[in-house]
Parts: structure tokens; sequence; C-alpha cells
């Protein structure tokens, strides 16, 4: 059913379907870190990828919030709504790590009193610098409004997968969201949600569960992610 090819980033591509307005999202085996300088192919990362992505957006539906996914295609595929994607990345944050950590001399674990939610120019070129509200107006990335509305569906994904990881002894730490904007000017939230775009630590032992496995050499990354499929029940 995949049709012409219309993008292709680090970890997945997306072709048109035989559907208009409708894509499918492949998950790419390929792990990429430090802006592709470090790259591998990693056999089964797209589909645990994609089973833990689908899986994600479908108890994101059941909680009432709207986003690009519309069912599991195969294997490694998704269908999803196509958007007009908005060039700003949220980050939300329960947990000190990766660039927080650095920018502002955190300790790595420490505790943040309420999930805190940052802002990133979607840009490979100039390697995604933190931005503020004033600047996503004034340079017409996304208005005020926009980015009002995208940091409540936040919070509200925030509450939701907290509570789905914490059920099966996994720690939220941090991870990245992206939207974009349906034919009819919704705002959904797309993209993926994978242990490449977020930080899982293991609730007992702190073991990390996520790419931060293959950016630090920790170990094998897809016995990484299989642990966090497994654990949601979705190996079977
Ligand atoms: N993240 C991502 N894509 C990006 C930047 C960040 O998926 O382009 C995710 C990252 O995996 C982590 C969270 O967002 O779960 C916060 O990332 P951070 O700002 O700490 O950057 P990092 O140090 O991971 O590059």
């Amino acid at each position: 059913m995949k049709g012409e090819l219309k993008y292709e980033g680090k970890g997945k591509r997306l072709y048109a379907s035989d559907v208009e307005g409708e894509l499918i999202q492949e998950f790419k085996d390929d792990a990429t870190a430090f802006d592709g300088i470090k790259h591998d192919v990693i056999k089964g990362k797209g589909e645990l990828n994609c089973a833990i992505s689908s899986h994600i957006f479908e108890r994101l539906h059941e909680a009432g919030i709207a986003t690009h996914y519309l069912r599991r295609e195969g294997p490694a595929t998704m269908r999803v709504r196509e958007l007009d994607m908005i060039p700003v990345e949220i980050v939300v944050r329960n947990v000190a790590a990766g660039s927080i950590c650095k920018r502002l001399g955190l300790e790595e674990g420490r505790l943040l009193p309420w999930p805190l939610t940052e802002l990133f120019y979607k840009s490979d070129e100039l390697h995604d610098p933190m931005i503020c509200v004033e600047h996503a107006e004034m340079f017409g990335w996304a208005s005020r409004e926009q980015i009002a509305a995208m940091r409540d569906v936040a919070l509200h994904v925030n509450k939701v997968l907290t509570e789905l990881f914490d059920g099966v002894g996994i720690r939220l730490v941090d991870y990245k969201l992206e939207f974009g904007l349906s034919r009819e000017g919704e705002i959904l939230l797309g993209d993926e949600i994978t242990p490449d775009g977020c930080r899982l630590w293991d609730a007992r032992t702190g073991r990390k569960l996520d790419k931060d496995v293959f950016r630090r050499d920790l170990g094998g990354l897809s016995e990484a992610y299989h642990e966090v499929a497994s654990r949601l029940g979705l190996l079977g």
C-alpha cells in the first residue's frame, strides 16, 4: 500500500498511501545519535518502535488526545493523517537528564517539582536550538495560542504516559513531542513516541531502556527496546 516516498528522517520514512490526506509511516532499523555522527543498523528496531508507538497512540486516543495516528498497518508501518508540521518541538521533563543537566548544571536524576516543558526550533542545521514563545511568534513558526495548546496537550500526554509507564515499572524521565496542523486546521500530535525520543529508566534499578544505551554504549539497544515492549505486553 506504500506509494511515493515523501520524507525520510533518521528513524522513519513517510510514504503516500492509497487515500488522499493519509500517509504510511515506516519505522527504520537505523539508530543515530549526535546529529547522525554515530550510526548503526539494529535489526528489529523498526518493528519494536512501531509496536510501542502504536500502543502509545492508542492509549492517548482512549484518553481523548487528538493525534495523527489512524492504525497499525504492518509490522513496521502505521497509517497516519498527513500534517503540516509545526517546526517547534516540545520536550517534557519529569526528571533532570540530558541537555538540561549540561545547560543548568543539574545532577542527572533530580526529580523536578512539576513537569517542565521546553521549546526547541526544529532545524538540523542549527542543531535544534532552545527557543521561547516570543521567538516562535516573532519568526512565524507558531502562534502564542498554538504553543499554549501544544503545551496543554503535552501535559495531558504526560499524565497518561506517566501512569502507563509507572504501571509497568518504568520511570518516564523526559521525551520530545511534535505537532502539526491537519487539513481542517486542527492541531494534532504527530511523529512518533518511542524509546528513540524518550528517556525511560527501570523504576527499581535505574537501568536505561532508551536511546541513551546507544548514545553512551551501555549495551544492547535491541534488548532494552524489547524490555519496554515486553513490559507493555506487546510481545504476545
Ligand atoms: N529528543 C529527541 N529529539 C531531539 C531532541 C531530544 O527525541 O531532537 C528527546 C531525547 O531523546 C530525550 C528528550 O527529548 O528523551 C530530551 O532531550 P535533551 O534535550 O535532554 O537532549 P539530548 O541530551 O538527549 O540530546
